[in-house]
């Protein structure tokens, strides 16, 4: 049996870091197991759903390398739903109910009051004919409710093990609203049969409603995929990032200047039973991925993590697999340049910063005390640069001196670069070249 998956994004918002750890398992395992990746649009929601965020969304997907084999929106299949609701109706499986929202939440609370677990009661079930009657003659429109079984939905879950919903314990579902449109539920359920998919794998959040779903699933056909709920991610505090997930977007981390790769390195460690560390591609985190390795603990989604993932990457990144990006930062001929200051960036973008250190005119920055020793230091520097340079210099400096250590060098760093900390200098010296040199350490523009 070939695997298929499904990533199931609805288009009123833009992709965040929870959603993109949904999207990256799904992939990681269907690519593990050679099967098939379906991207579906969960735009039945006409009214919130844009295709501006539809577009962002695969946008998104597309940066991070995750590559879909079919796709397809919810919007363009409302008959395959209206047959589906249509049969269940026949079946006596989706009723009408005429309740108000203030009507049921008034139920509720008298519920709660009573001590009583605040499921729907069914009145929609004990109506007469006639009391359905008064009250479409009032104008009220039904909205549709699955009756659920009332017994125990069992699955064995591929993370969390064998899962078991008391059906009784929970109202049965709305899957049409008084206007006639479909909630996620039932849509869902009929794509989830159609595209035979074989593994749904999505929050832990959705556990509740995959008992209910799975009741729709028998009632609909003979075909009820896998289920795998992982835990959701946290902060590093271990609190919840709802408040956070718009500056934790795919569009803001790509602004910030993250690497895609360090996005899924990070996200498709954390919960589980690897290091977190950068990986050198997507194949190979897929070769890594096992749902036995993901635990039951919360994943946490730590941004410091992140960016030490990014800095790793970038350190191990070829000048000729980033050549076009630096050159769209305005650094030519940064060959030289990049494999010098990689160790020392954390986004790609922080060589700018050092092109204009070492190419741009910039007076020398000498504390008073220092001014003598840099003096020195000019006129004993050679004209002509290798990369042996720096070391031999420093040395005689040293002798000559009588300086050492943080004395010796960091005042050479700061008349050359105007900054305490950098790549190694033997390398920034050879770019600056002896003229440029020269005239910064006598605190001259150069
Ligand atoms: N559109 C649903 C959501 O974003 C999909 C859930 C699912 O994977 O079934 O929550």
């Amino acid at each position: 049996m070939s695997v298929i998956v499904r990533f199931a994004p609805s288009p009123t918002g833009k992709l965040h870091v929870g959603n993109v750890r949904t999207a990256l398992l799904n992939y990681l395992f269907v690519r593990e197991q050679g099967g098939s990746f379906i991207l579906r649009i969960d735009d039945t929601d006409l009214e919130r759903s844009t295709n501006a965020y539809e577009d962002g969304i695969k946008t998104d997907l597309e940066w991070l390398g995750i590559n879909w084999d079919a796709t397809f929106n919810q919007s363009h299949r409302f008959k395959l739903y209206e047959d589906a609701a249509n049969k269940l109706k026949a079946e006596g499986l989706l009723y009408p109910c005429y309740e108000t929202s203030e009507e049921l939440d008034r139920q509720r609370k008298l519920q709660r009051v009573q001590g009583k677990p605040p499921v729907y009661n069914r009145g929609a079930l004990e109506l007469t004919a006639d009391a359905v009657k008064s009250l479409e003659d009032e104008g009220r429109k039904p909205h549709w409710r699955f009756k659920l079984s009332g017994k125990s939905v069992t699955w064995l879950d591929v993370v969390r093990g064998e899962q078991t919903i008391d059906t009784s314990s929970i109202s049965d579902p709305v899957l049409i609203r008084a206007d006639g449109s479909f909630l996620y539920t039932l849509p869902s359920v009929v794509d989830d049969i159609d595209a035979r998919i074989t593994h749904v794998i999505r929050g832990e959040d959705h556990v509740t409603n995959s008992g209910a779903q799975i009741e729709i699933f028998k009632a609909l056909s003979d075909h009820v995929p896998n289920f795998a709920h992982t835990p959701l991610l946290v902060g590093s505090d271990g609190k919840g990032l709802s408040k956070r997930l718009g500056s934790l977007s795919m569009d803001q981390l790509r602004e910030q200047g993250f690497e895609p790769l360090a996005v899924t390195s990070l996200l498709s460690k954390i919960g589980t039973s690897d290091p977190i560390e950068a990986r050198p591609s997507l194949s190979v985190l897929v070769s890594e991925f096992s749902f036995s390795k993901i635990g039951r603990a919360p994943a946490r989604f730590d941004e410091n993590e992140l960016s030490l993932i990014n800095a790793r990457l970038l350190h191990d990144t070829d000048f000729a697999d980033v050549k076009d990006r630096i050159e769209a930062l305005g650094v030519t001929d940064g060959e030289a340049l990049w494999n010098l200051v990689r160790s020392n960036v954390e986004k790609l973008s922080d060589i700018a910063g050092w092109s204009t250190v070492i190419n741009a005119p910039m007076p020398g920055q000498i504390a008073n005390e220092d001014a003598e020793f840099c003096q020195i230091a000019a006129e004993c520097l050679p004209n002509t640069l290798t990369a042996d340079t720096w070391s031999i210099w420093t040395k005689s400096l040293k002798e000559s001196t009588g300086r050492k250590g943080k004395t010796l060098f960091l005042p050479l760093r700061l008349a050359l670069t105007g900054r305490s900390q950098g790549p190694q200098m033997g390398g920034v010296l050879v770019l600056l070249g002896a003229e440029r040199a020269k005239a910064r350490l006598m605190g001259q523009t150069g």
